[in-house]
């Protein structure tokens, strides 16, 4: 029988009864483990969930030190916490909760979300252990990472994207030269007072093979932009509010910022619902979010405060009307270097020692061929607030 149940019911045999089917109710369904304990750490009761994860009979536990379910350092030194806690009234855990690790029948440990409640019964203090097993929520971090995988990997693909953007743009001014310097040296050499016979035949050779050459270059450039133009995309009506949800957390996952109370950055999505459905390709404006995020994560590295900020708000389109989302992804880092912010859309500028210099021109390649803008401005947080627009799907009710 609980203690605490006992205190409150005793006086009422037909309350203690149901207070009875009632807890036992509860241990037998509870789905995170139950374990409670008395001031000196010895397990009153264990609910059956806990006796599934830890692997121990009731017979087994029930009135043996808590500690048997710890691995070390905490196993030794759990007998000390209690009395600090009972004498000082400090608080570590209680209240607060924390990830650490628990400890089977079998002497295996396994990772564990802990939360602790205290009530003060008439026979002294009770805790009241609530245990959730992470070996799921780690598989599910690990998939997250195969998932994160993936879209790096179709961020090398848009970056071939982009490459090929910018070679397009690099090689058509020199060859729009070479071709019209070829016609000039053919027509010079229609002109009167004929160069030696020799020396006309090298020239026509060698205009012939520039002429050959420009052509050629000229059908790869057309060929890798129609490859481009074609690029798969998928548009359909998105919700905004999850693509910065799944994006956020993708882009956390692996900075160790995922975990609940951890110290480190501070994220707040702050999202207008008035404007939230979106025609877009999913995969690519995660990967815009996705970019922006990582650079704003990694631009506050050495920030003190490290504040990160998604926001959605209603925007005019280009022709006025009020169709538009804007994004923003605020951060506090150090804003943009100077030399920077001049080229910040082009491809292969970054100041980084390891920085590819492609995700910005990526991200303008896709938010453009979205029909919106993206653009950088200072944030209210000292850092920077990288903007962008998208175009809102037509509302039904607007027919
Ligand atoms: P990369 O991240 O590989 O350098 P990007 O195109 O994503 O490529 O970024 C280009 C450059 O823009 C970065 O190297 C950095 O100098 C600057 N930059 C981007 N985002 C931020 C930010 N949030 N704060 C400060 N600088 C930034």
């Amino acid at each position: 029988m609980c203690p605490f149940i006992e205190n409150q019911t005793s006086a009422n045999p037909a309350l203690l009864h149901s207070a009875e089917a009632l807890q036992r109710t509860i241990l037998a369904t509870v789905p995170d483990a139950m374990i409670v304990i008395d001031e000196a750490g010895s397990i009153l009761l264990f609910s059956e969930a806990a006796h599934r994860m830890f692997g121990y009979e009731d017979a087994e536990v029930v009135g043996q030190n808590v500690k048997i379910l710890m691995p070390n350092p905490d196993r030794d030194r759990h007998d000390d916490y209690m009395h600090h806690y009972m004498e000082t009234g400090e608080a570590h855990i209680i209240g607060i909760g924390r990830v650490t690790a628990g400890r089977r029948r079998d002497g295996s440990t396994f990772p564990i979300d802990l939360a602790i409640g205290e009530a003060r019964g008439e026979n002294g203090r009770l805790f009241t252990g609530f245990i959730r097993d992470l070996t799921e929520i780690r598989r599910a971090e690990r998939r997250l990472n195969d998932l994160q995988a993936e879209l790096s990997h179709i961020s090398r693909v848009s970056a071939m994207g982009s490459l090929a953007s910018a070679l397009a743009h690099e090689l058509n001014q020199p060859l729009t030269a070479i071709a019209s310097y070829a016609e000039g040296a053919r027509t010079l050499l229609g002109d009167e007072g004929t160069p030696p016979q020799a020396d006309i035949d090298m020239v026509r050779e060698a205009l012939a093979e520039a002429s050959a050459e420009a052509l050629r270059a000229g059908q790869i450039v057309r060929r890798l932009r129609e490859f481009i133009s074609r690029g798969e995309s998928e548009r359909r009506v998105e919700p905004l509010r999850r693509l910065v949800t799944e994006a956020a957390a993708l882009a956390l996952t692996g900075t160790g910022q995922t975990g609940i109370g951890q110290p480190g950055i501070n994220l707040a999505i702050r999202l207008d619902p008035s404007v939230d459905l979106v025609l877009c390709d999913r995969i690519q404006i995660q990967q815009v979010l996705l970019n922006l995020i990582r650079n704003a994560v990694e631009a506050m590295q050495r920030s003190p405060r490290q504040q990160l900020e998604i926001r959605s708000r209603p925007a005019r389109g280009g022709s006025g009307s009020p169709r538009c989302v804007e994004v923003v992804v605020s951060d506090s880092g150090p804003g943009l270097a100077p030399e920077v912010t001049e080229v910040l859309f082009q491809p292969f500028n970054t100041s980084k020692e390891k920085g590819m210099g492609l995700g910005l021109s990526i991200s303008r390649t896709i938010v453009e061929a979205h029909g919106g803008r993206i653009w950088a401005e200072p944030s209210d947080f000292g850092g920077t607030a990288f903007h962008f627009t998208l175009e809102l799907a037509e509302d039904p009710q607007d027919g």
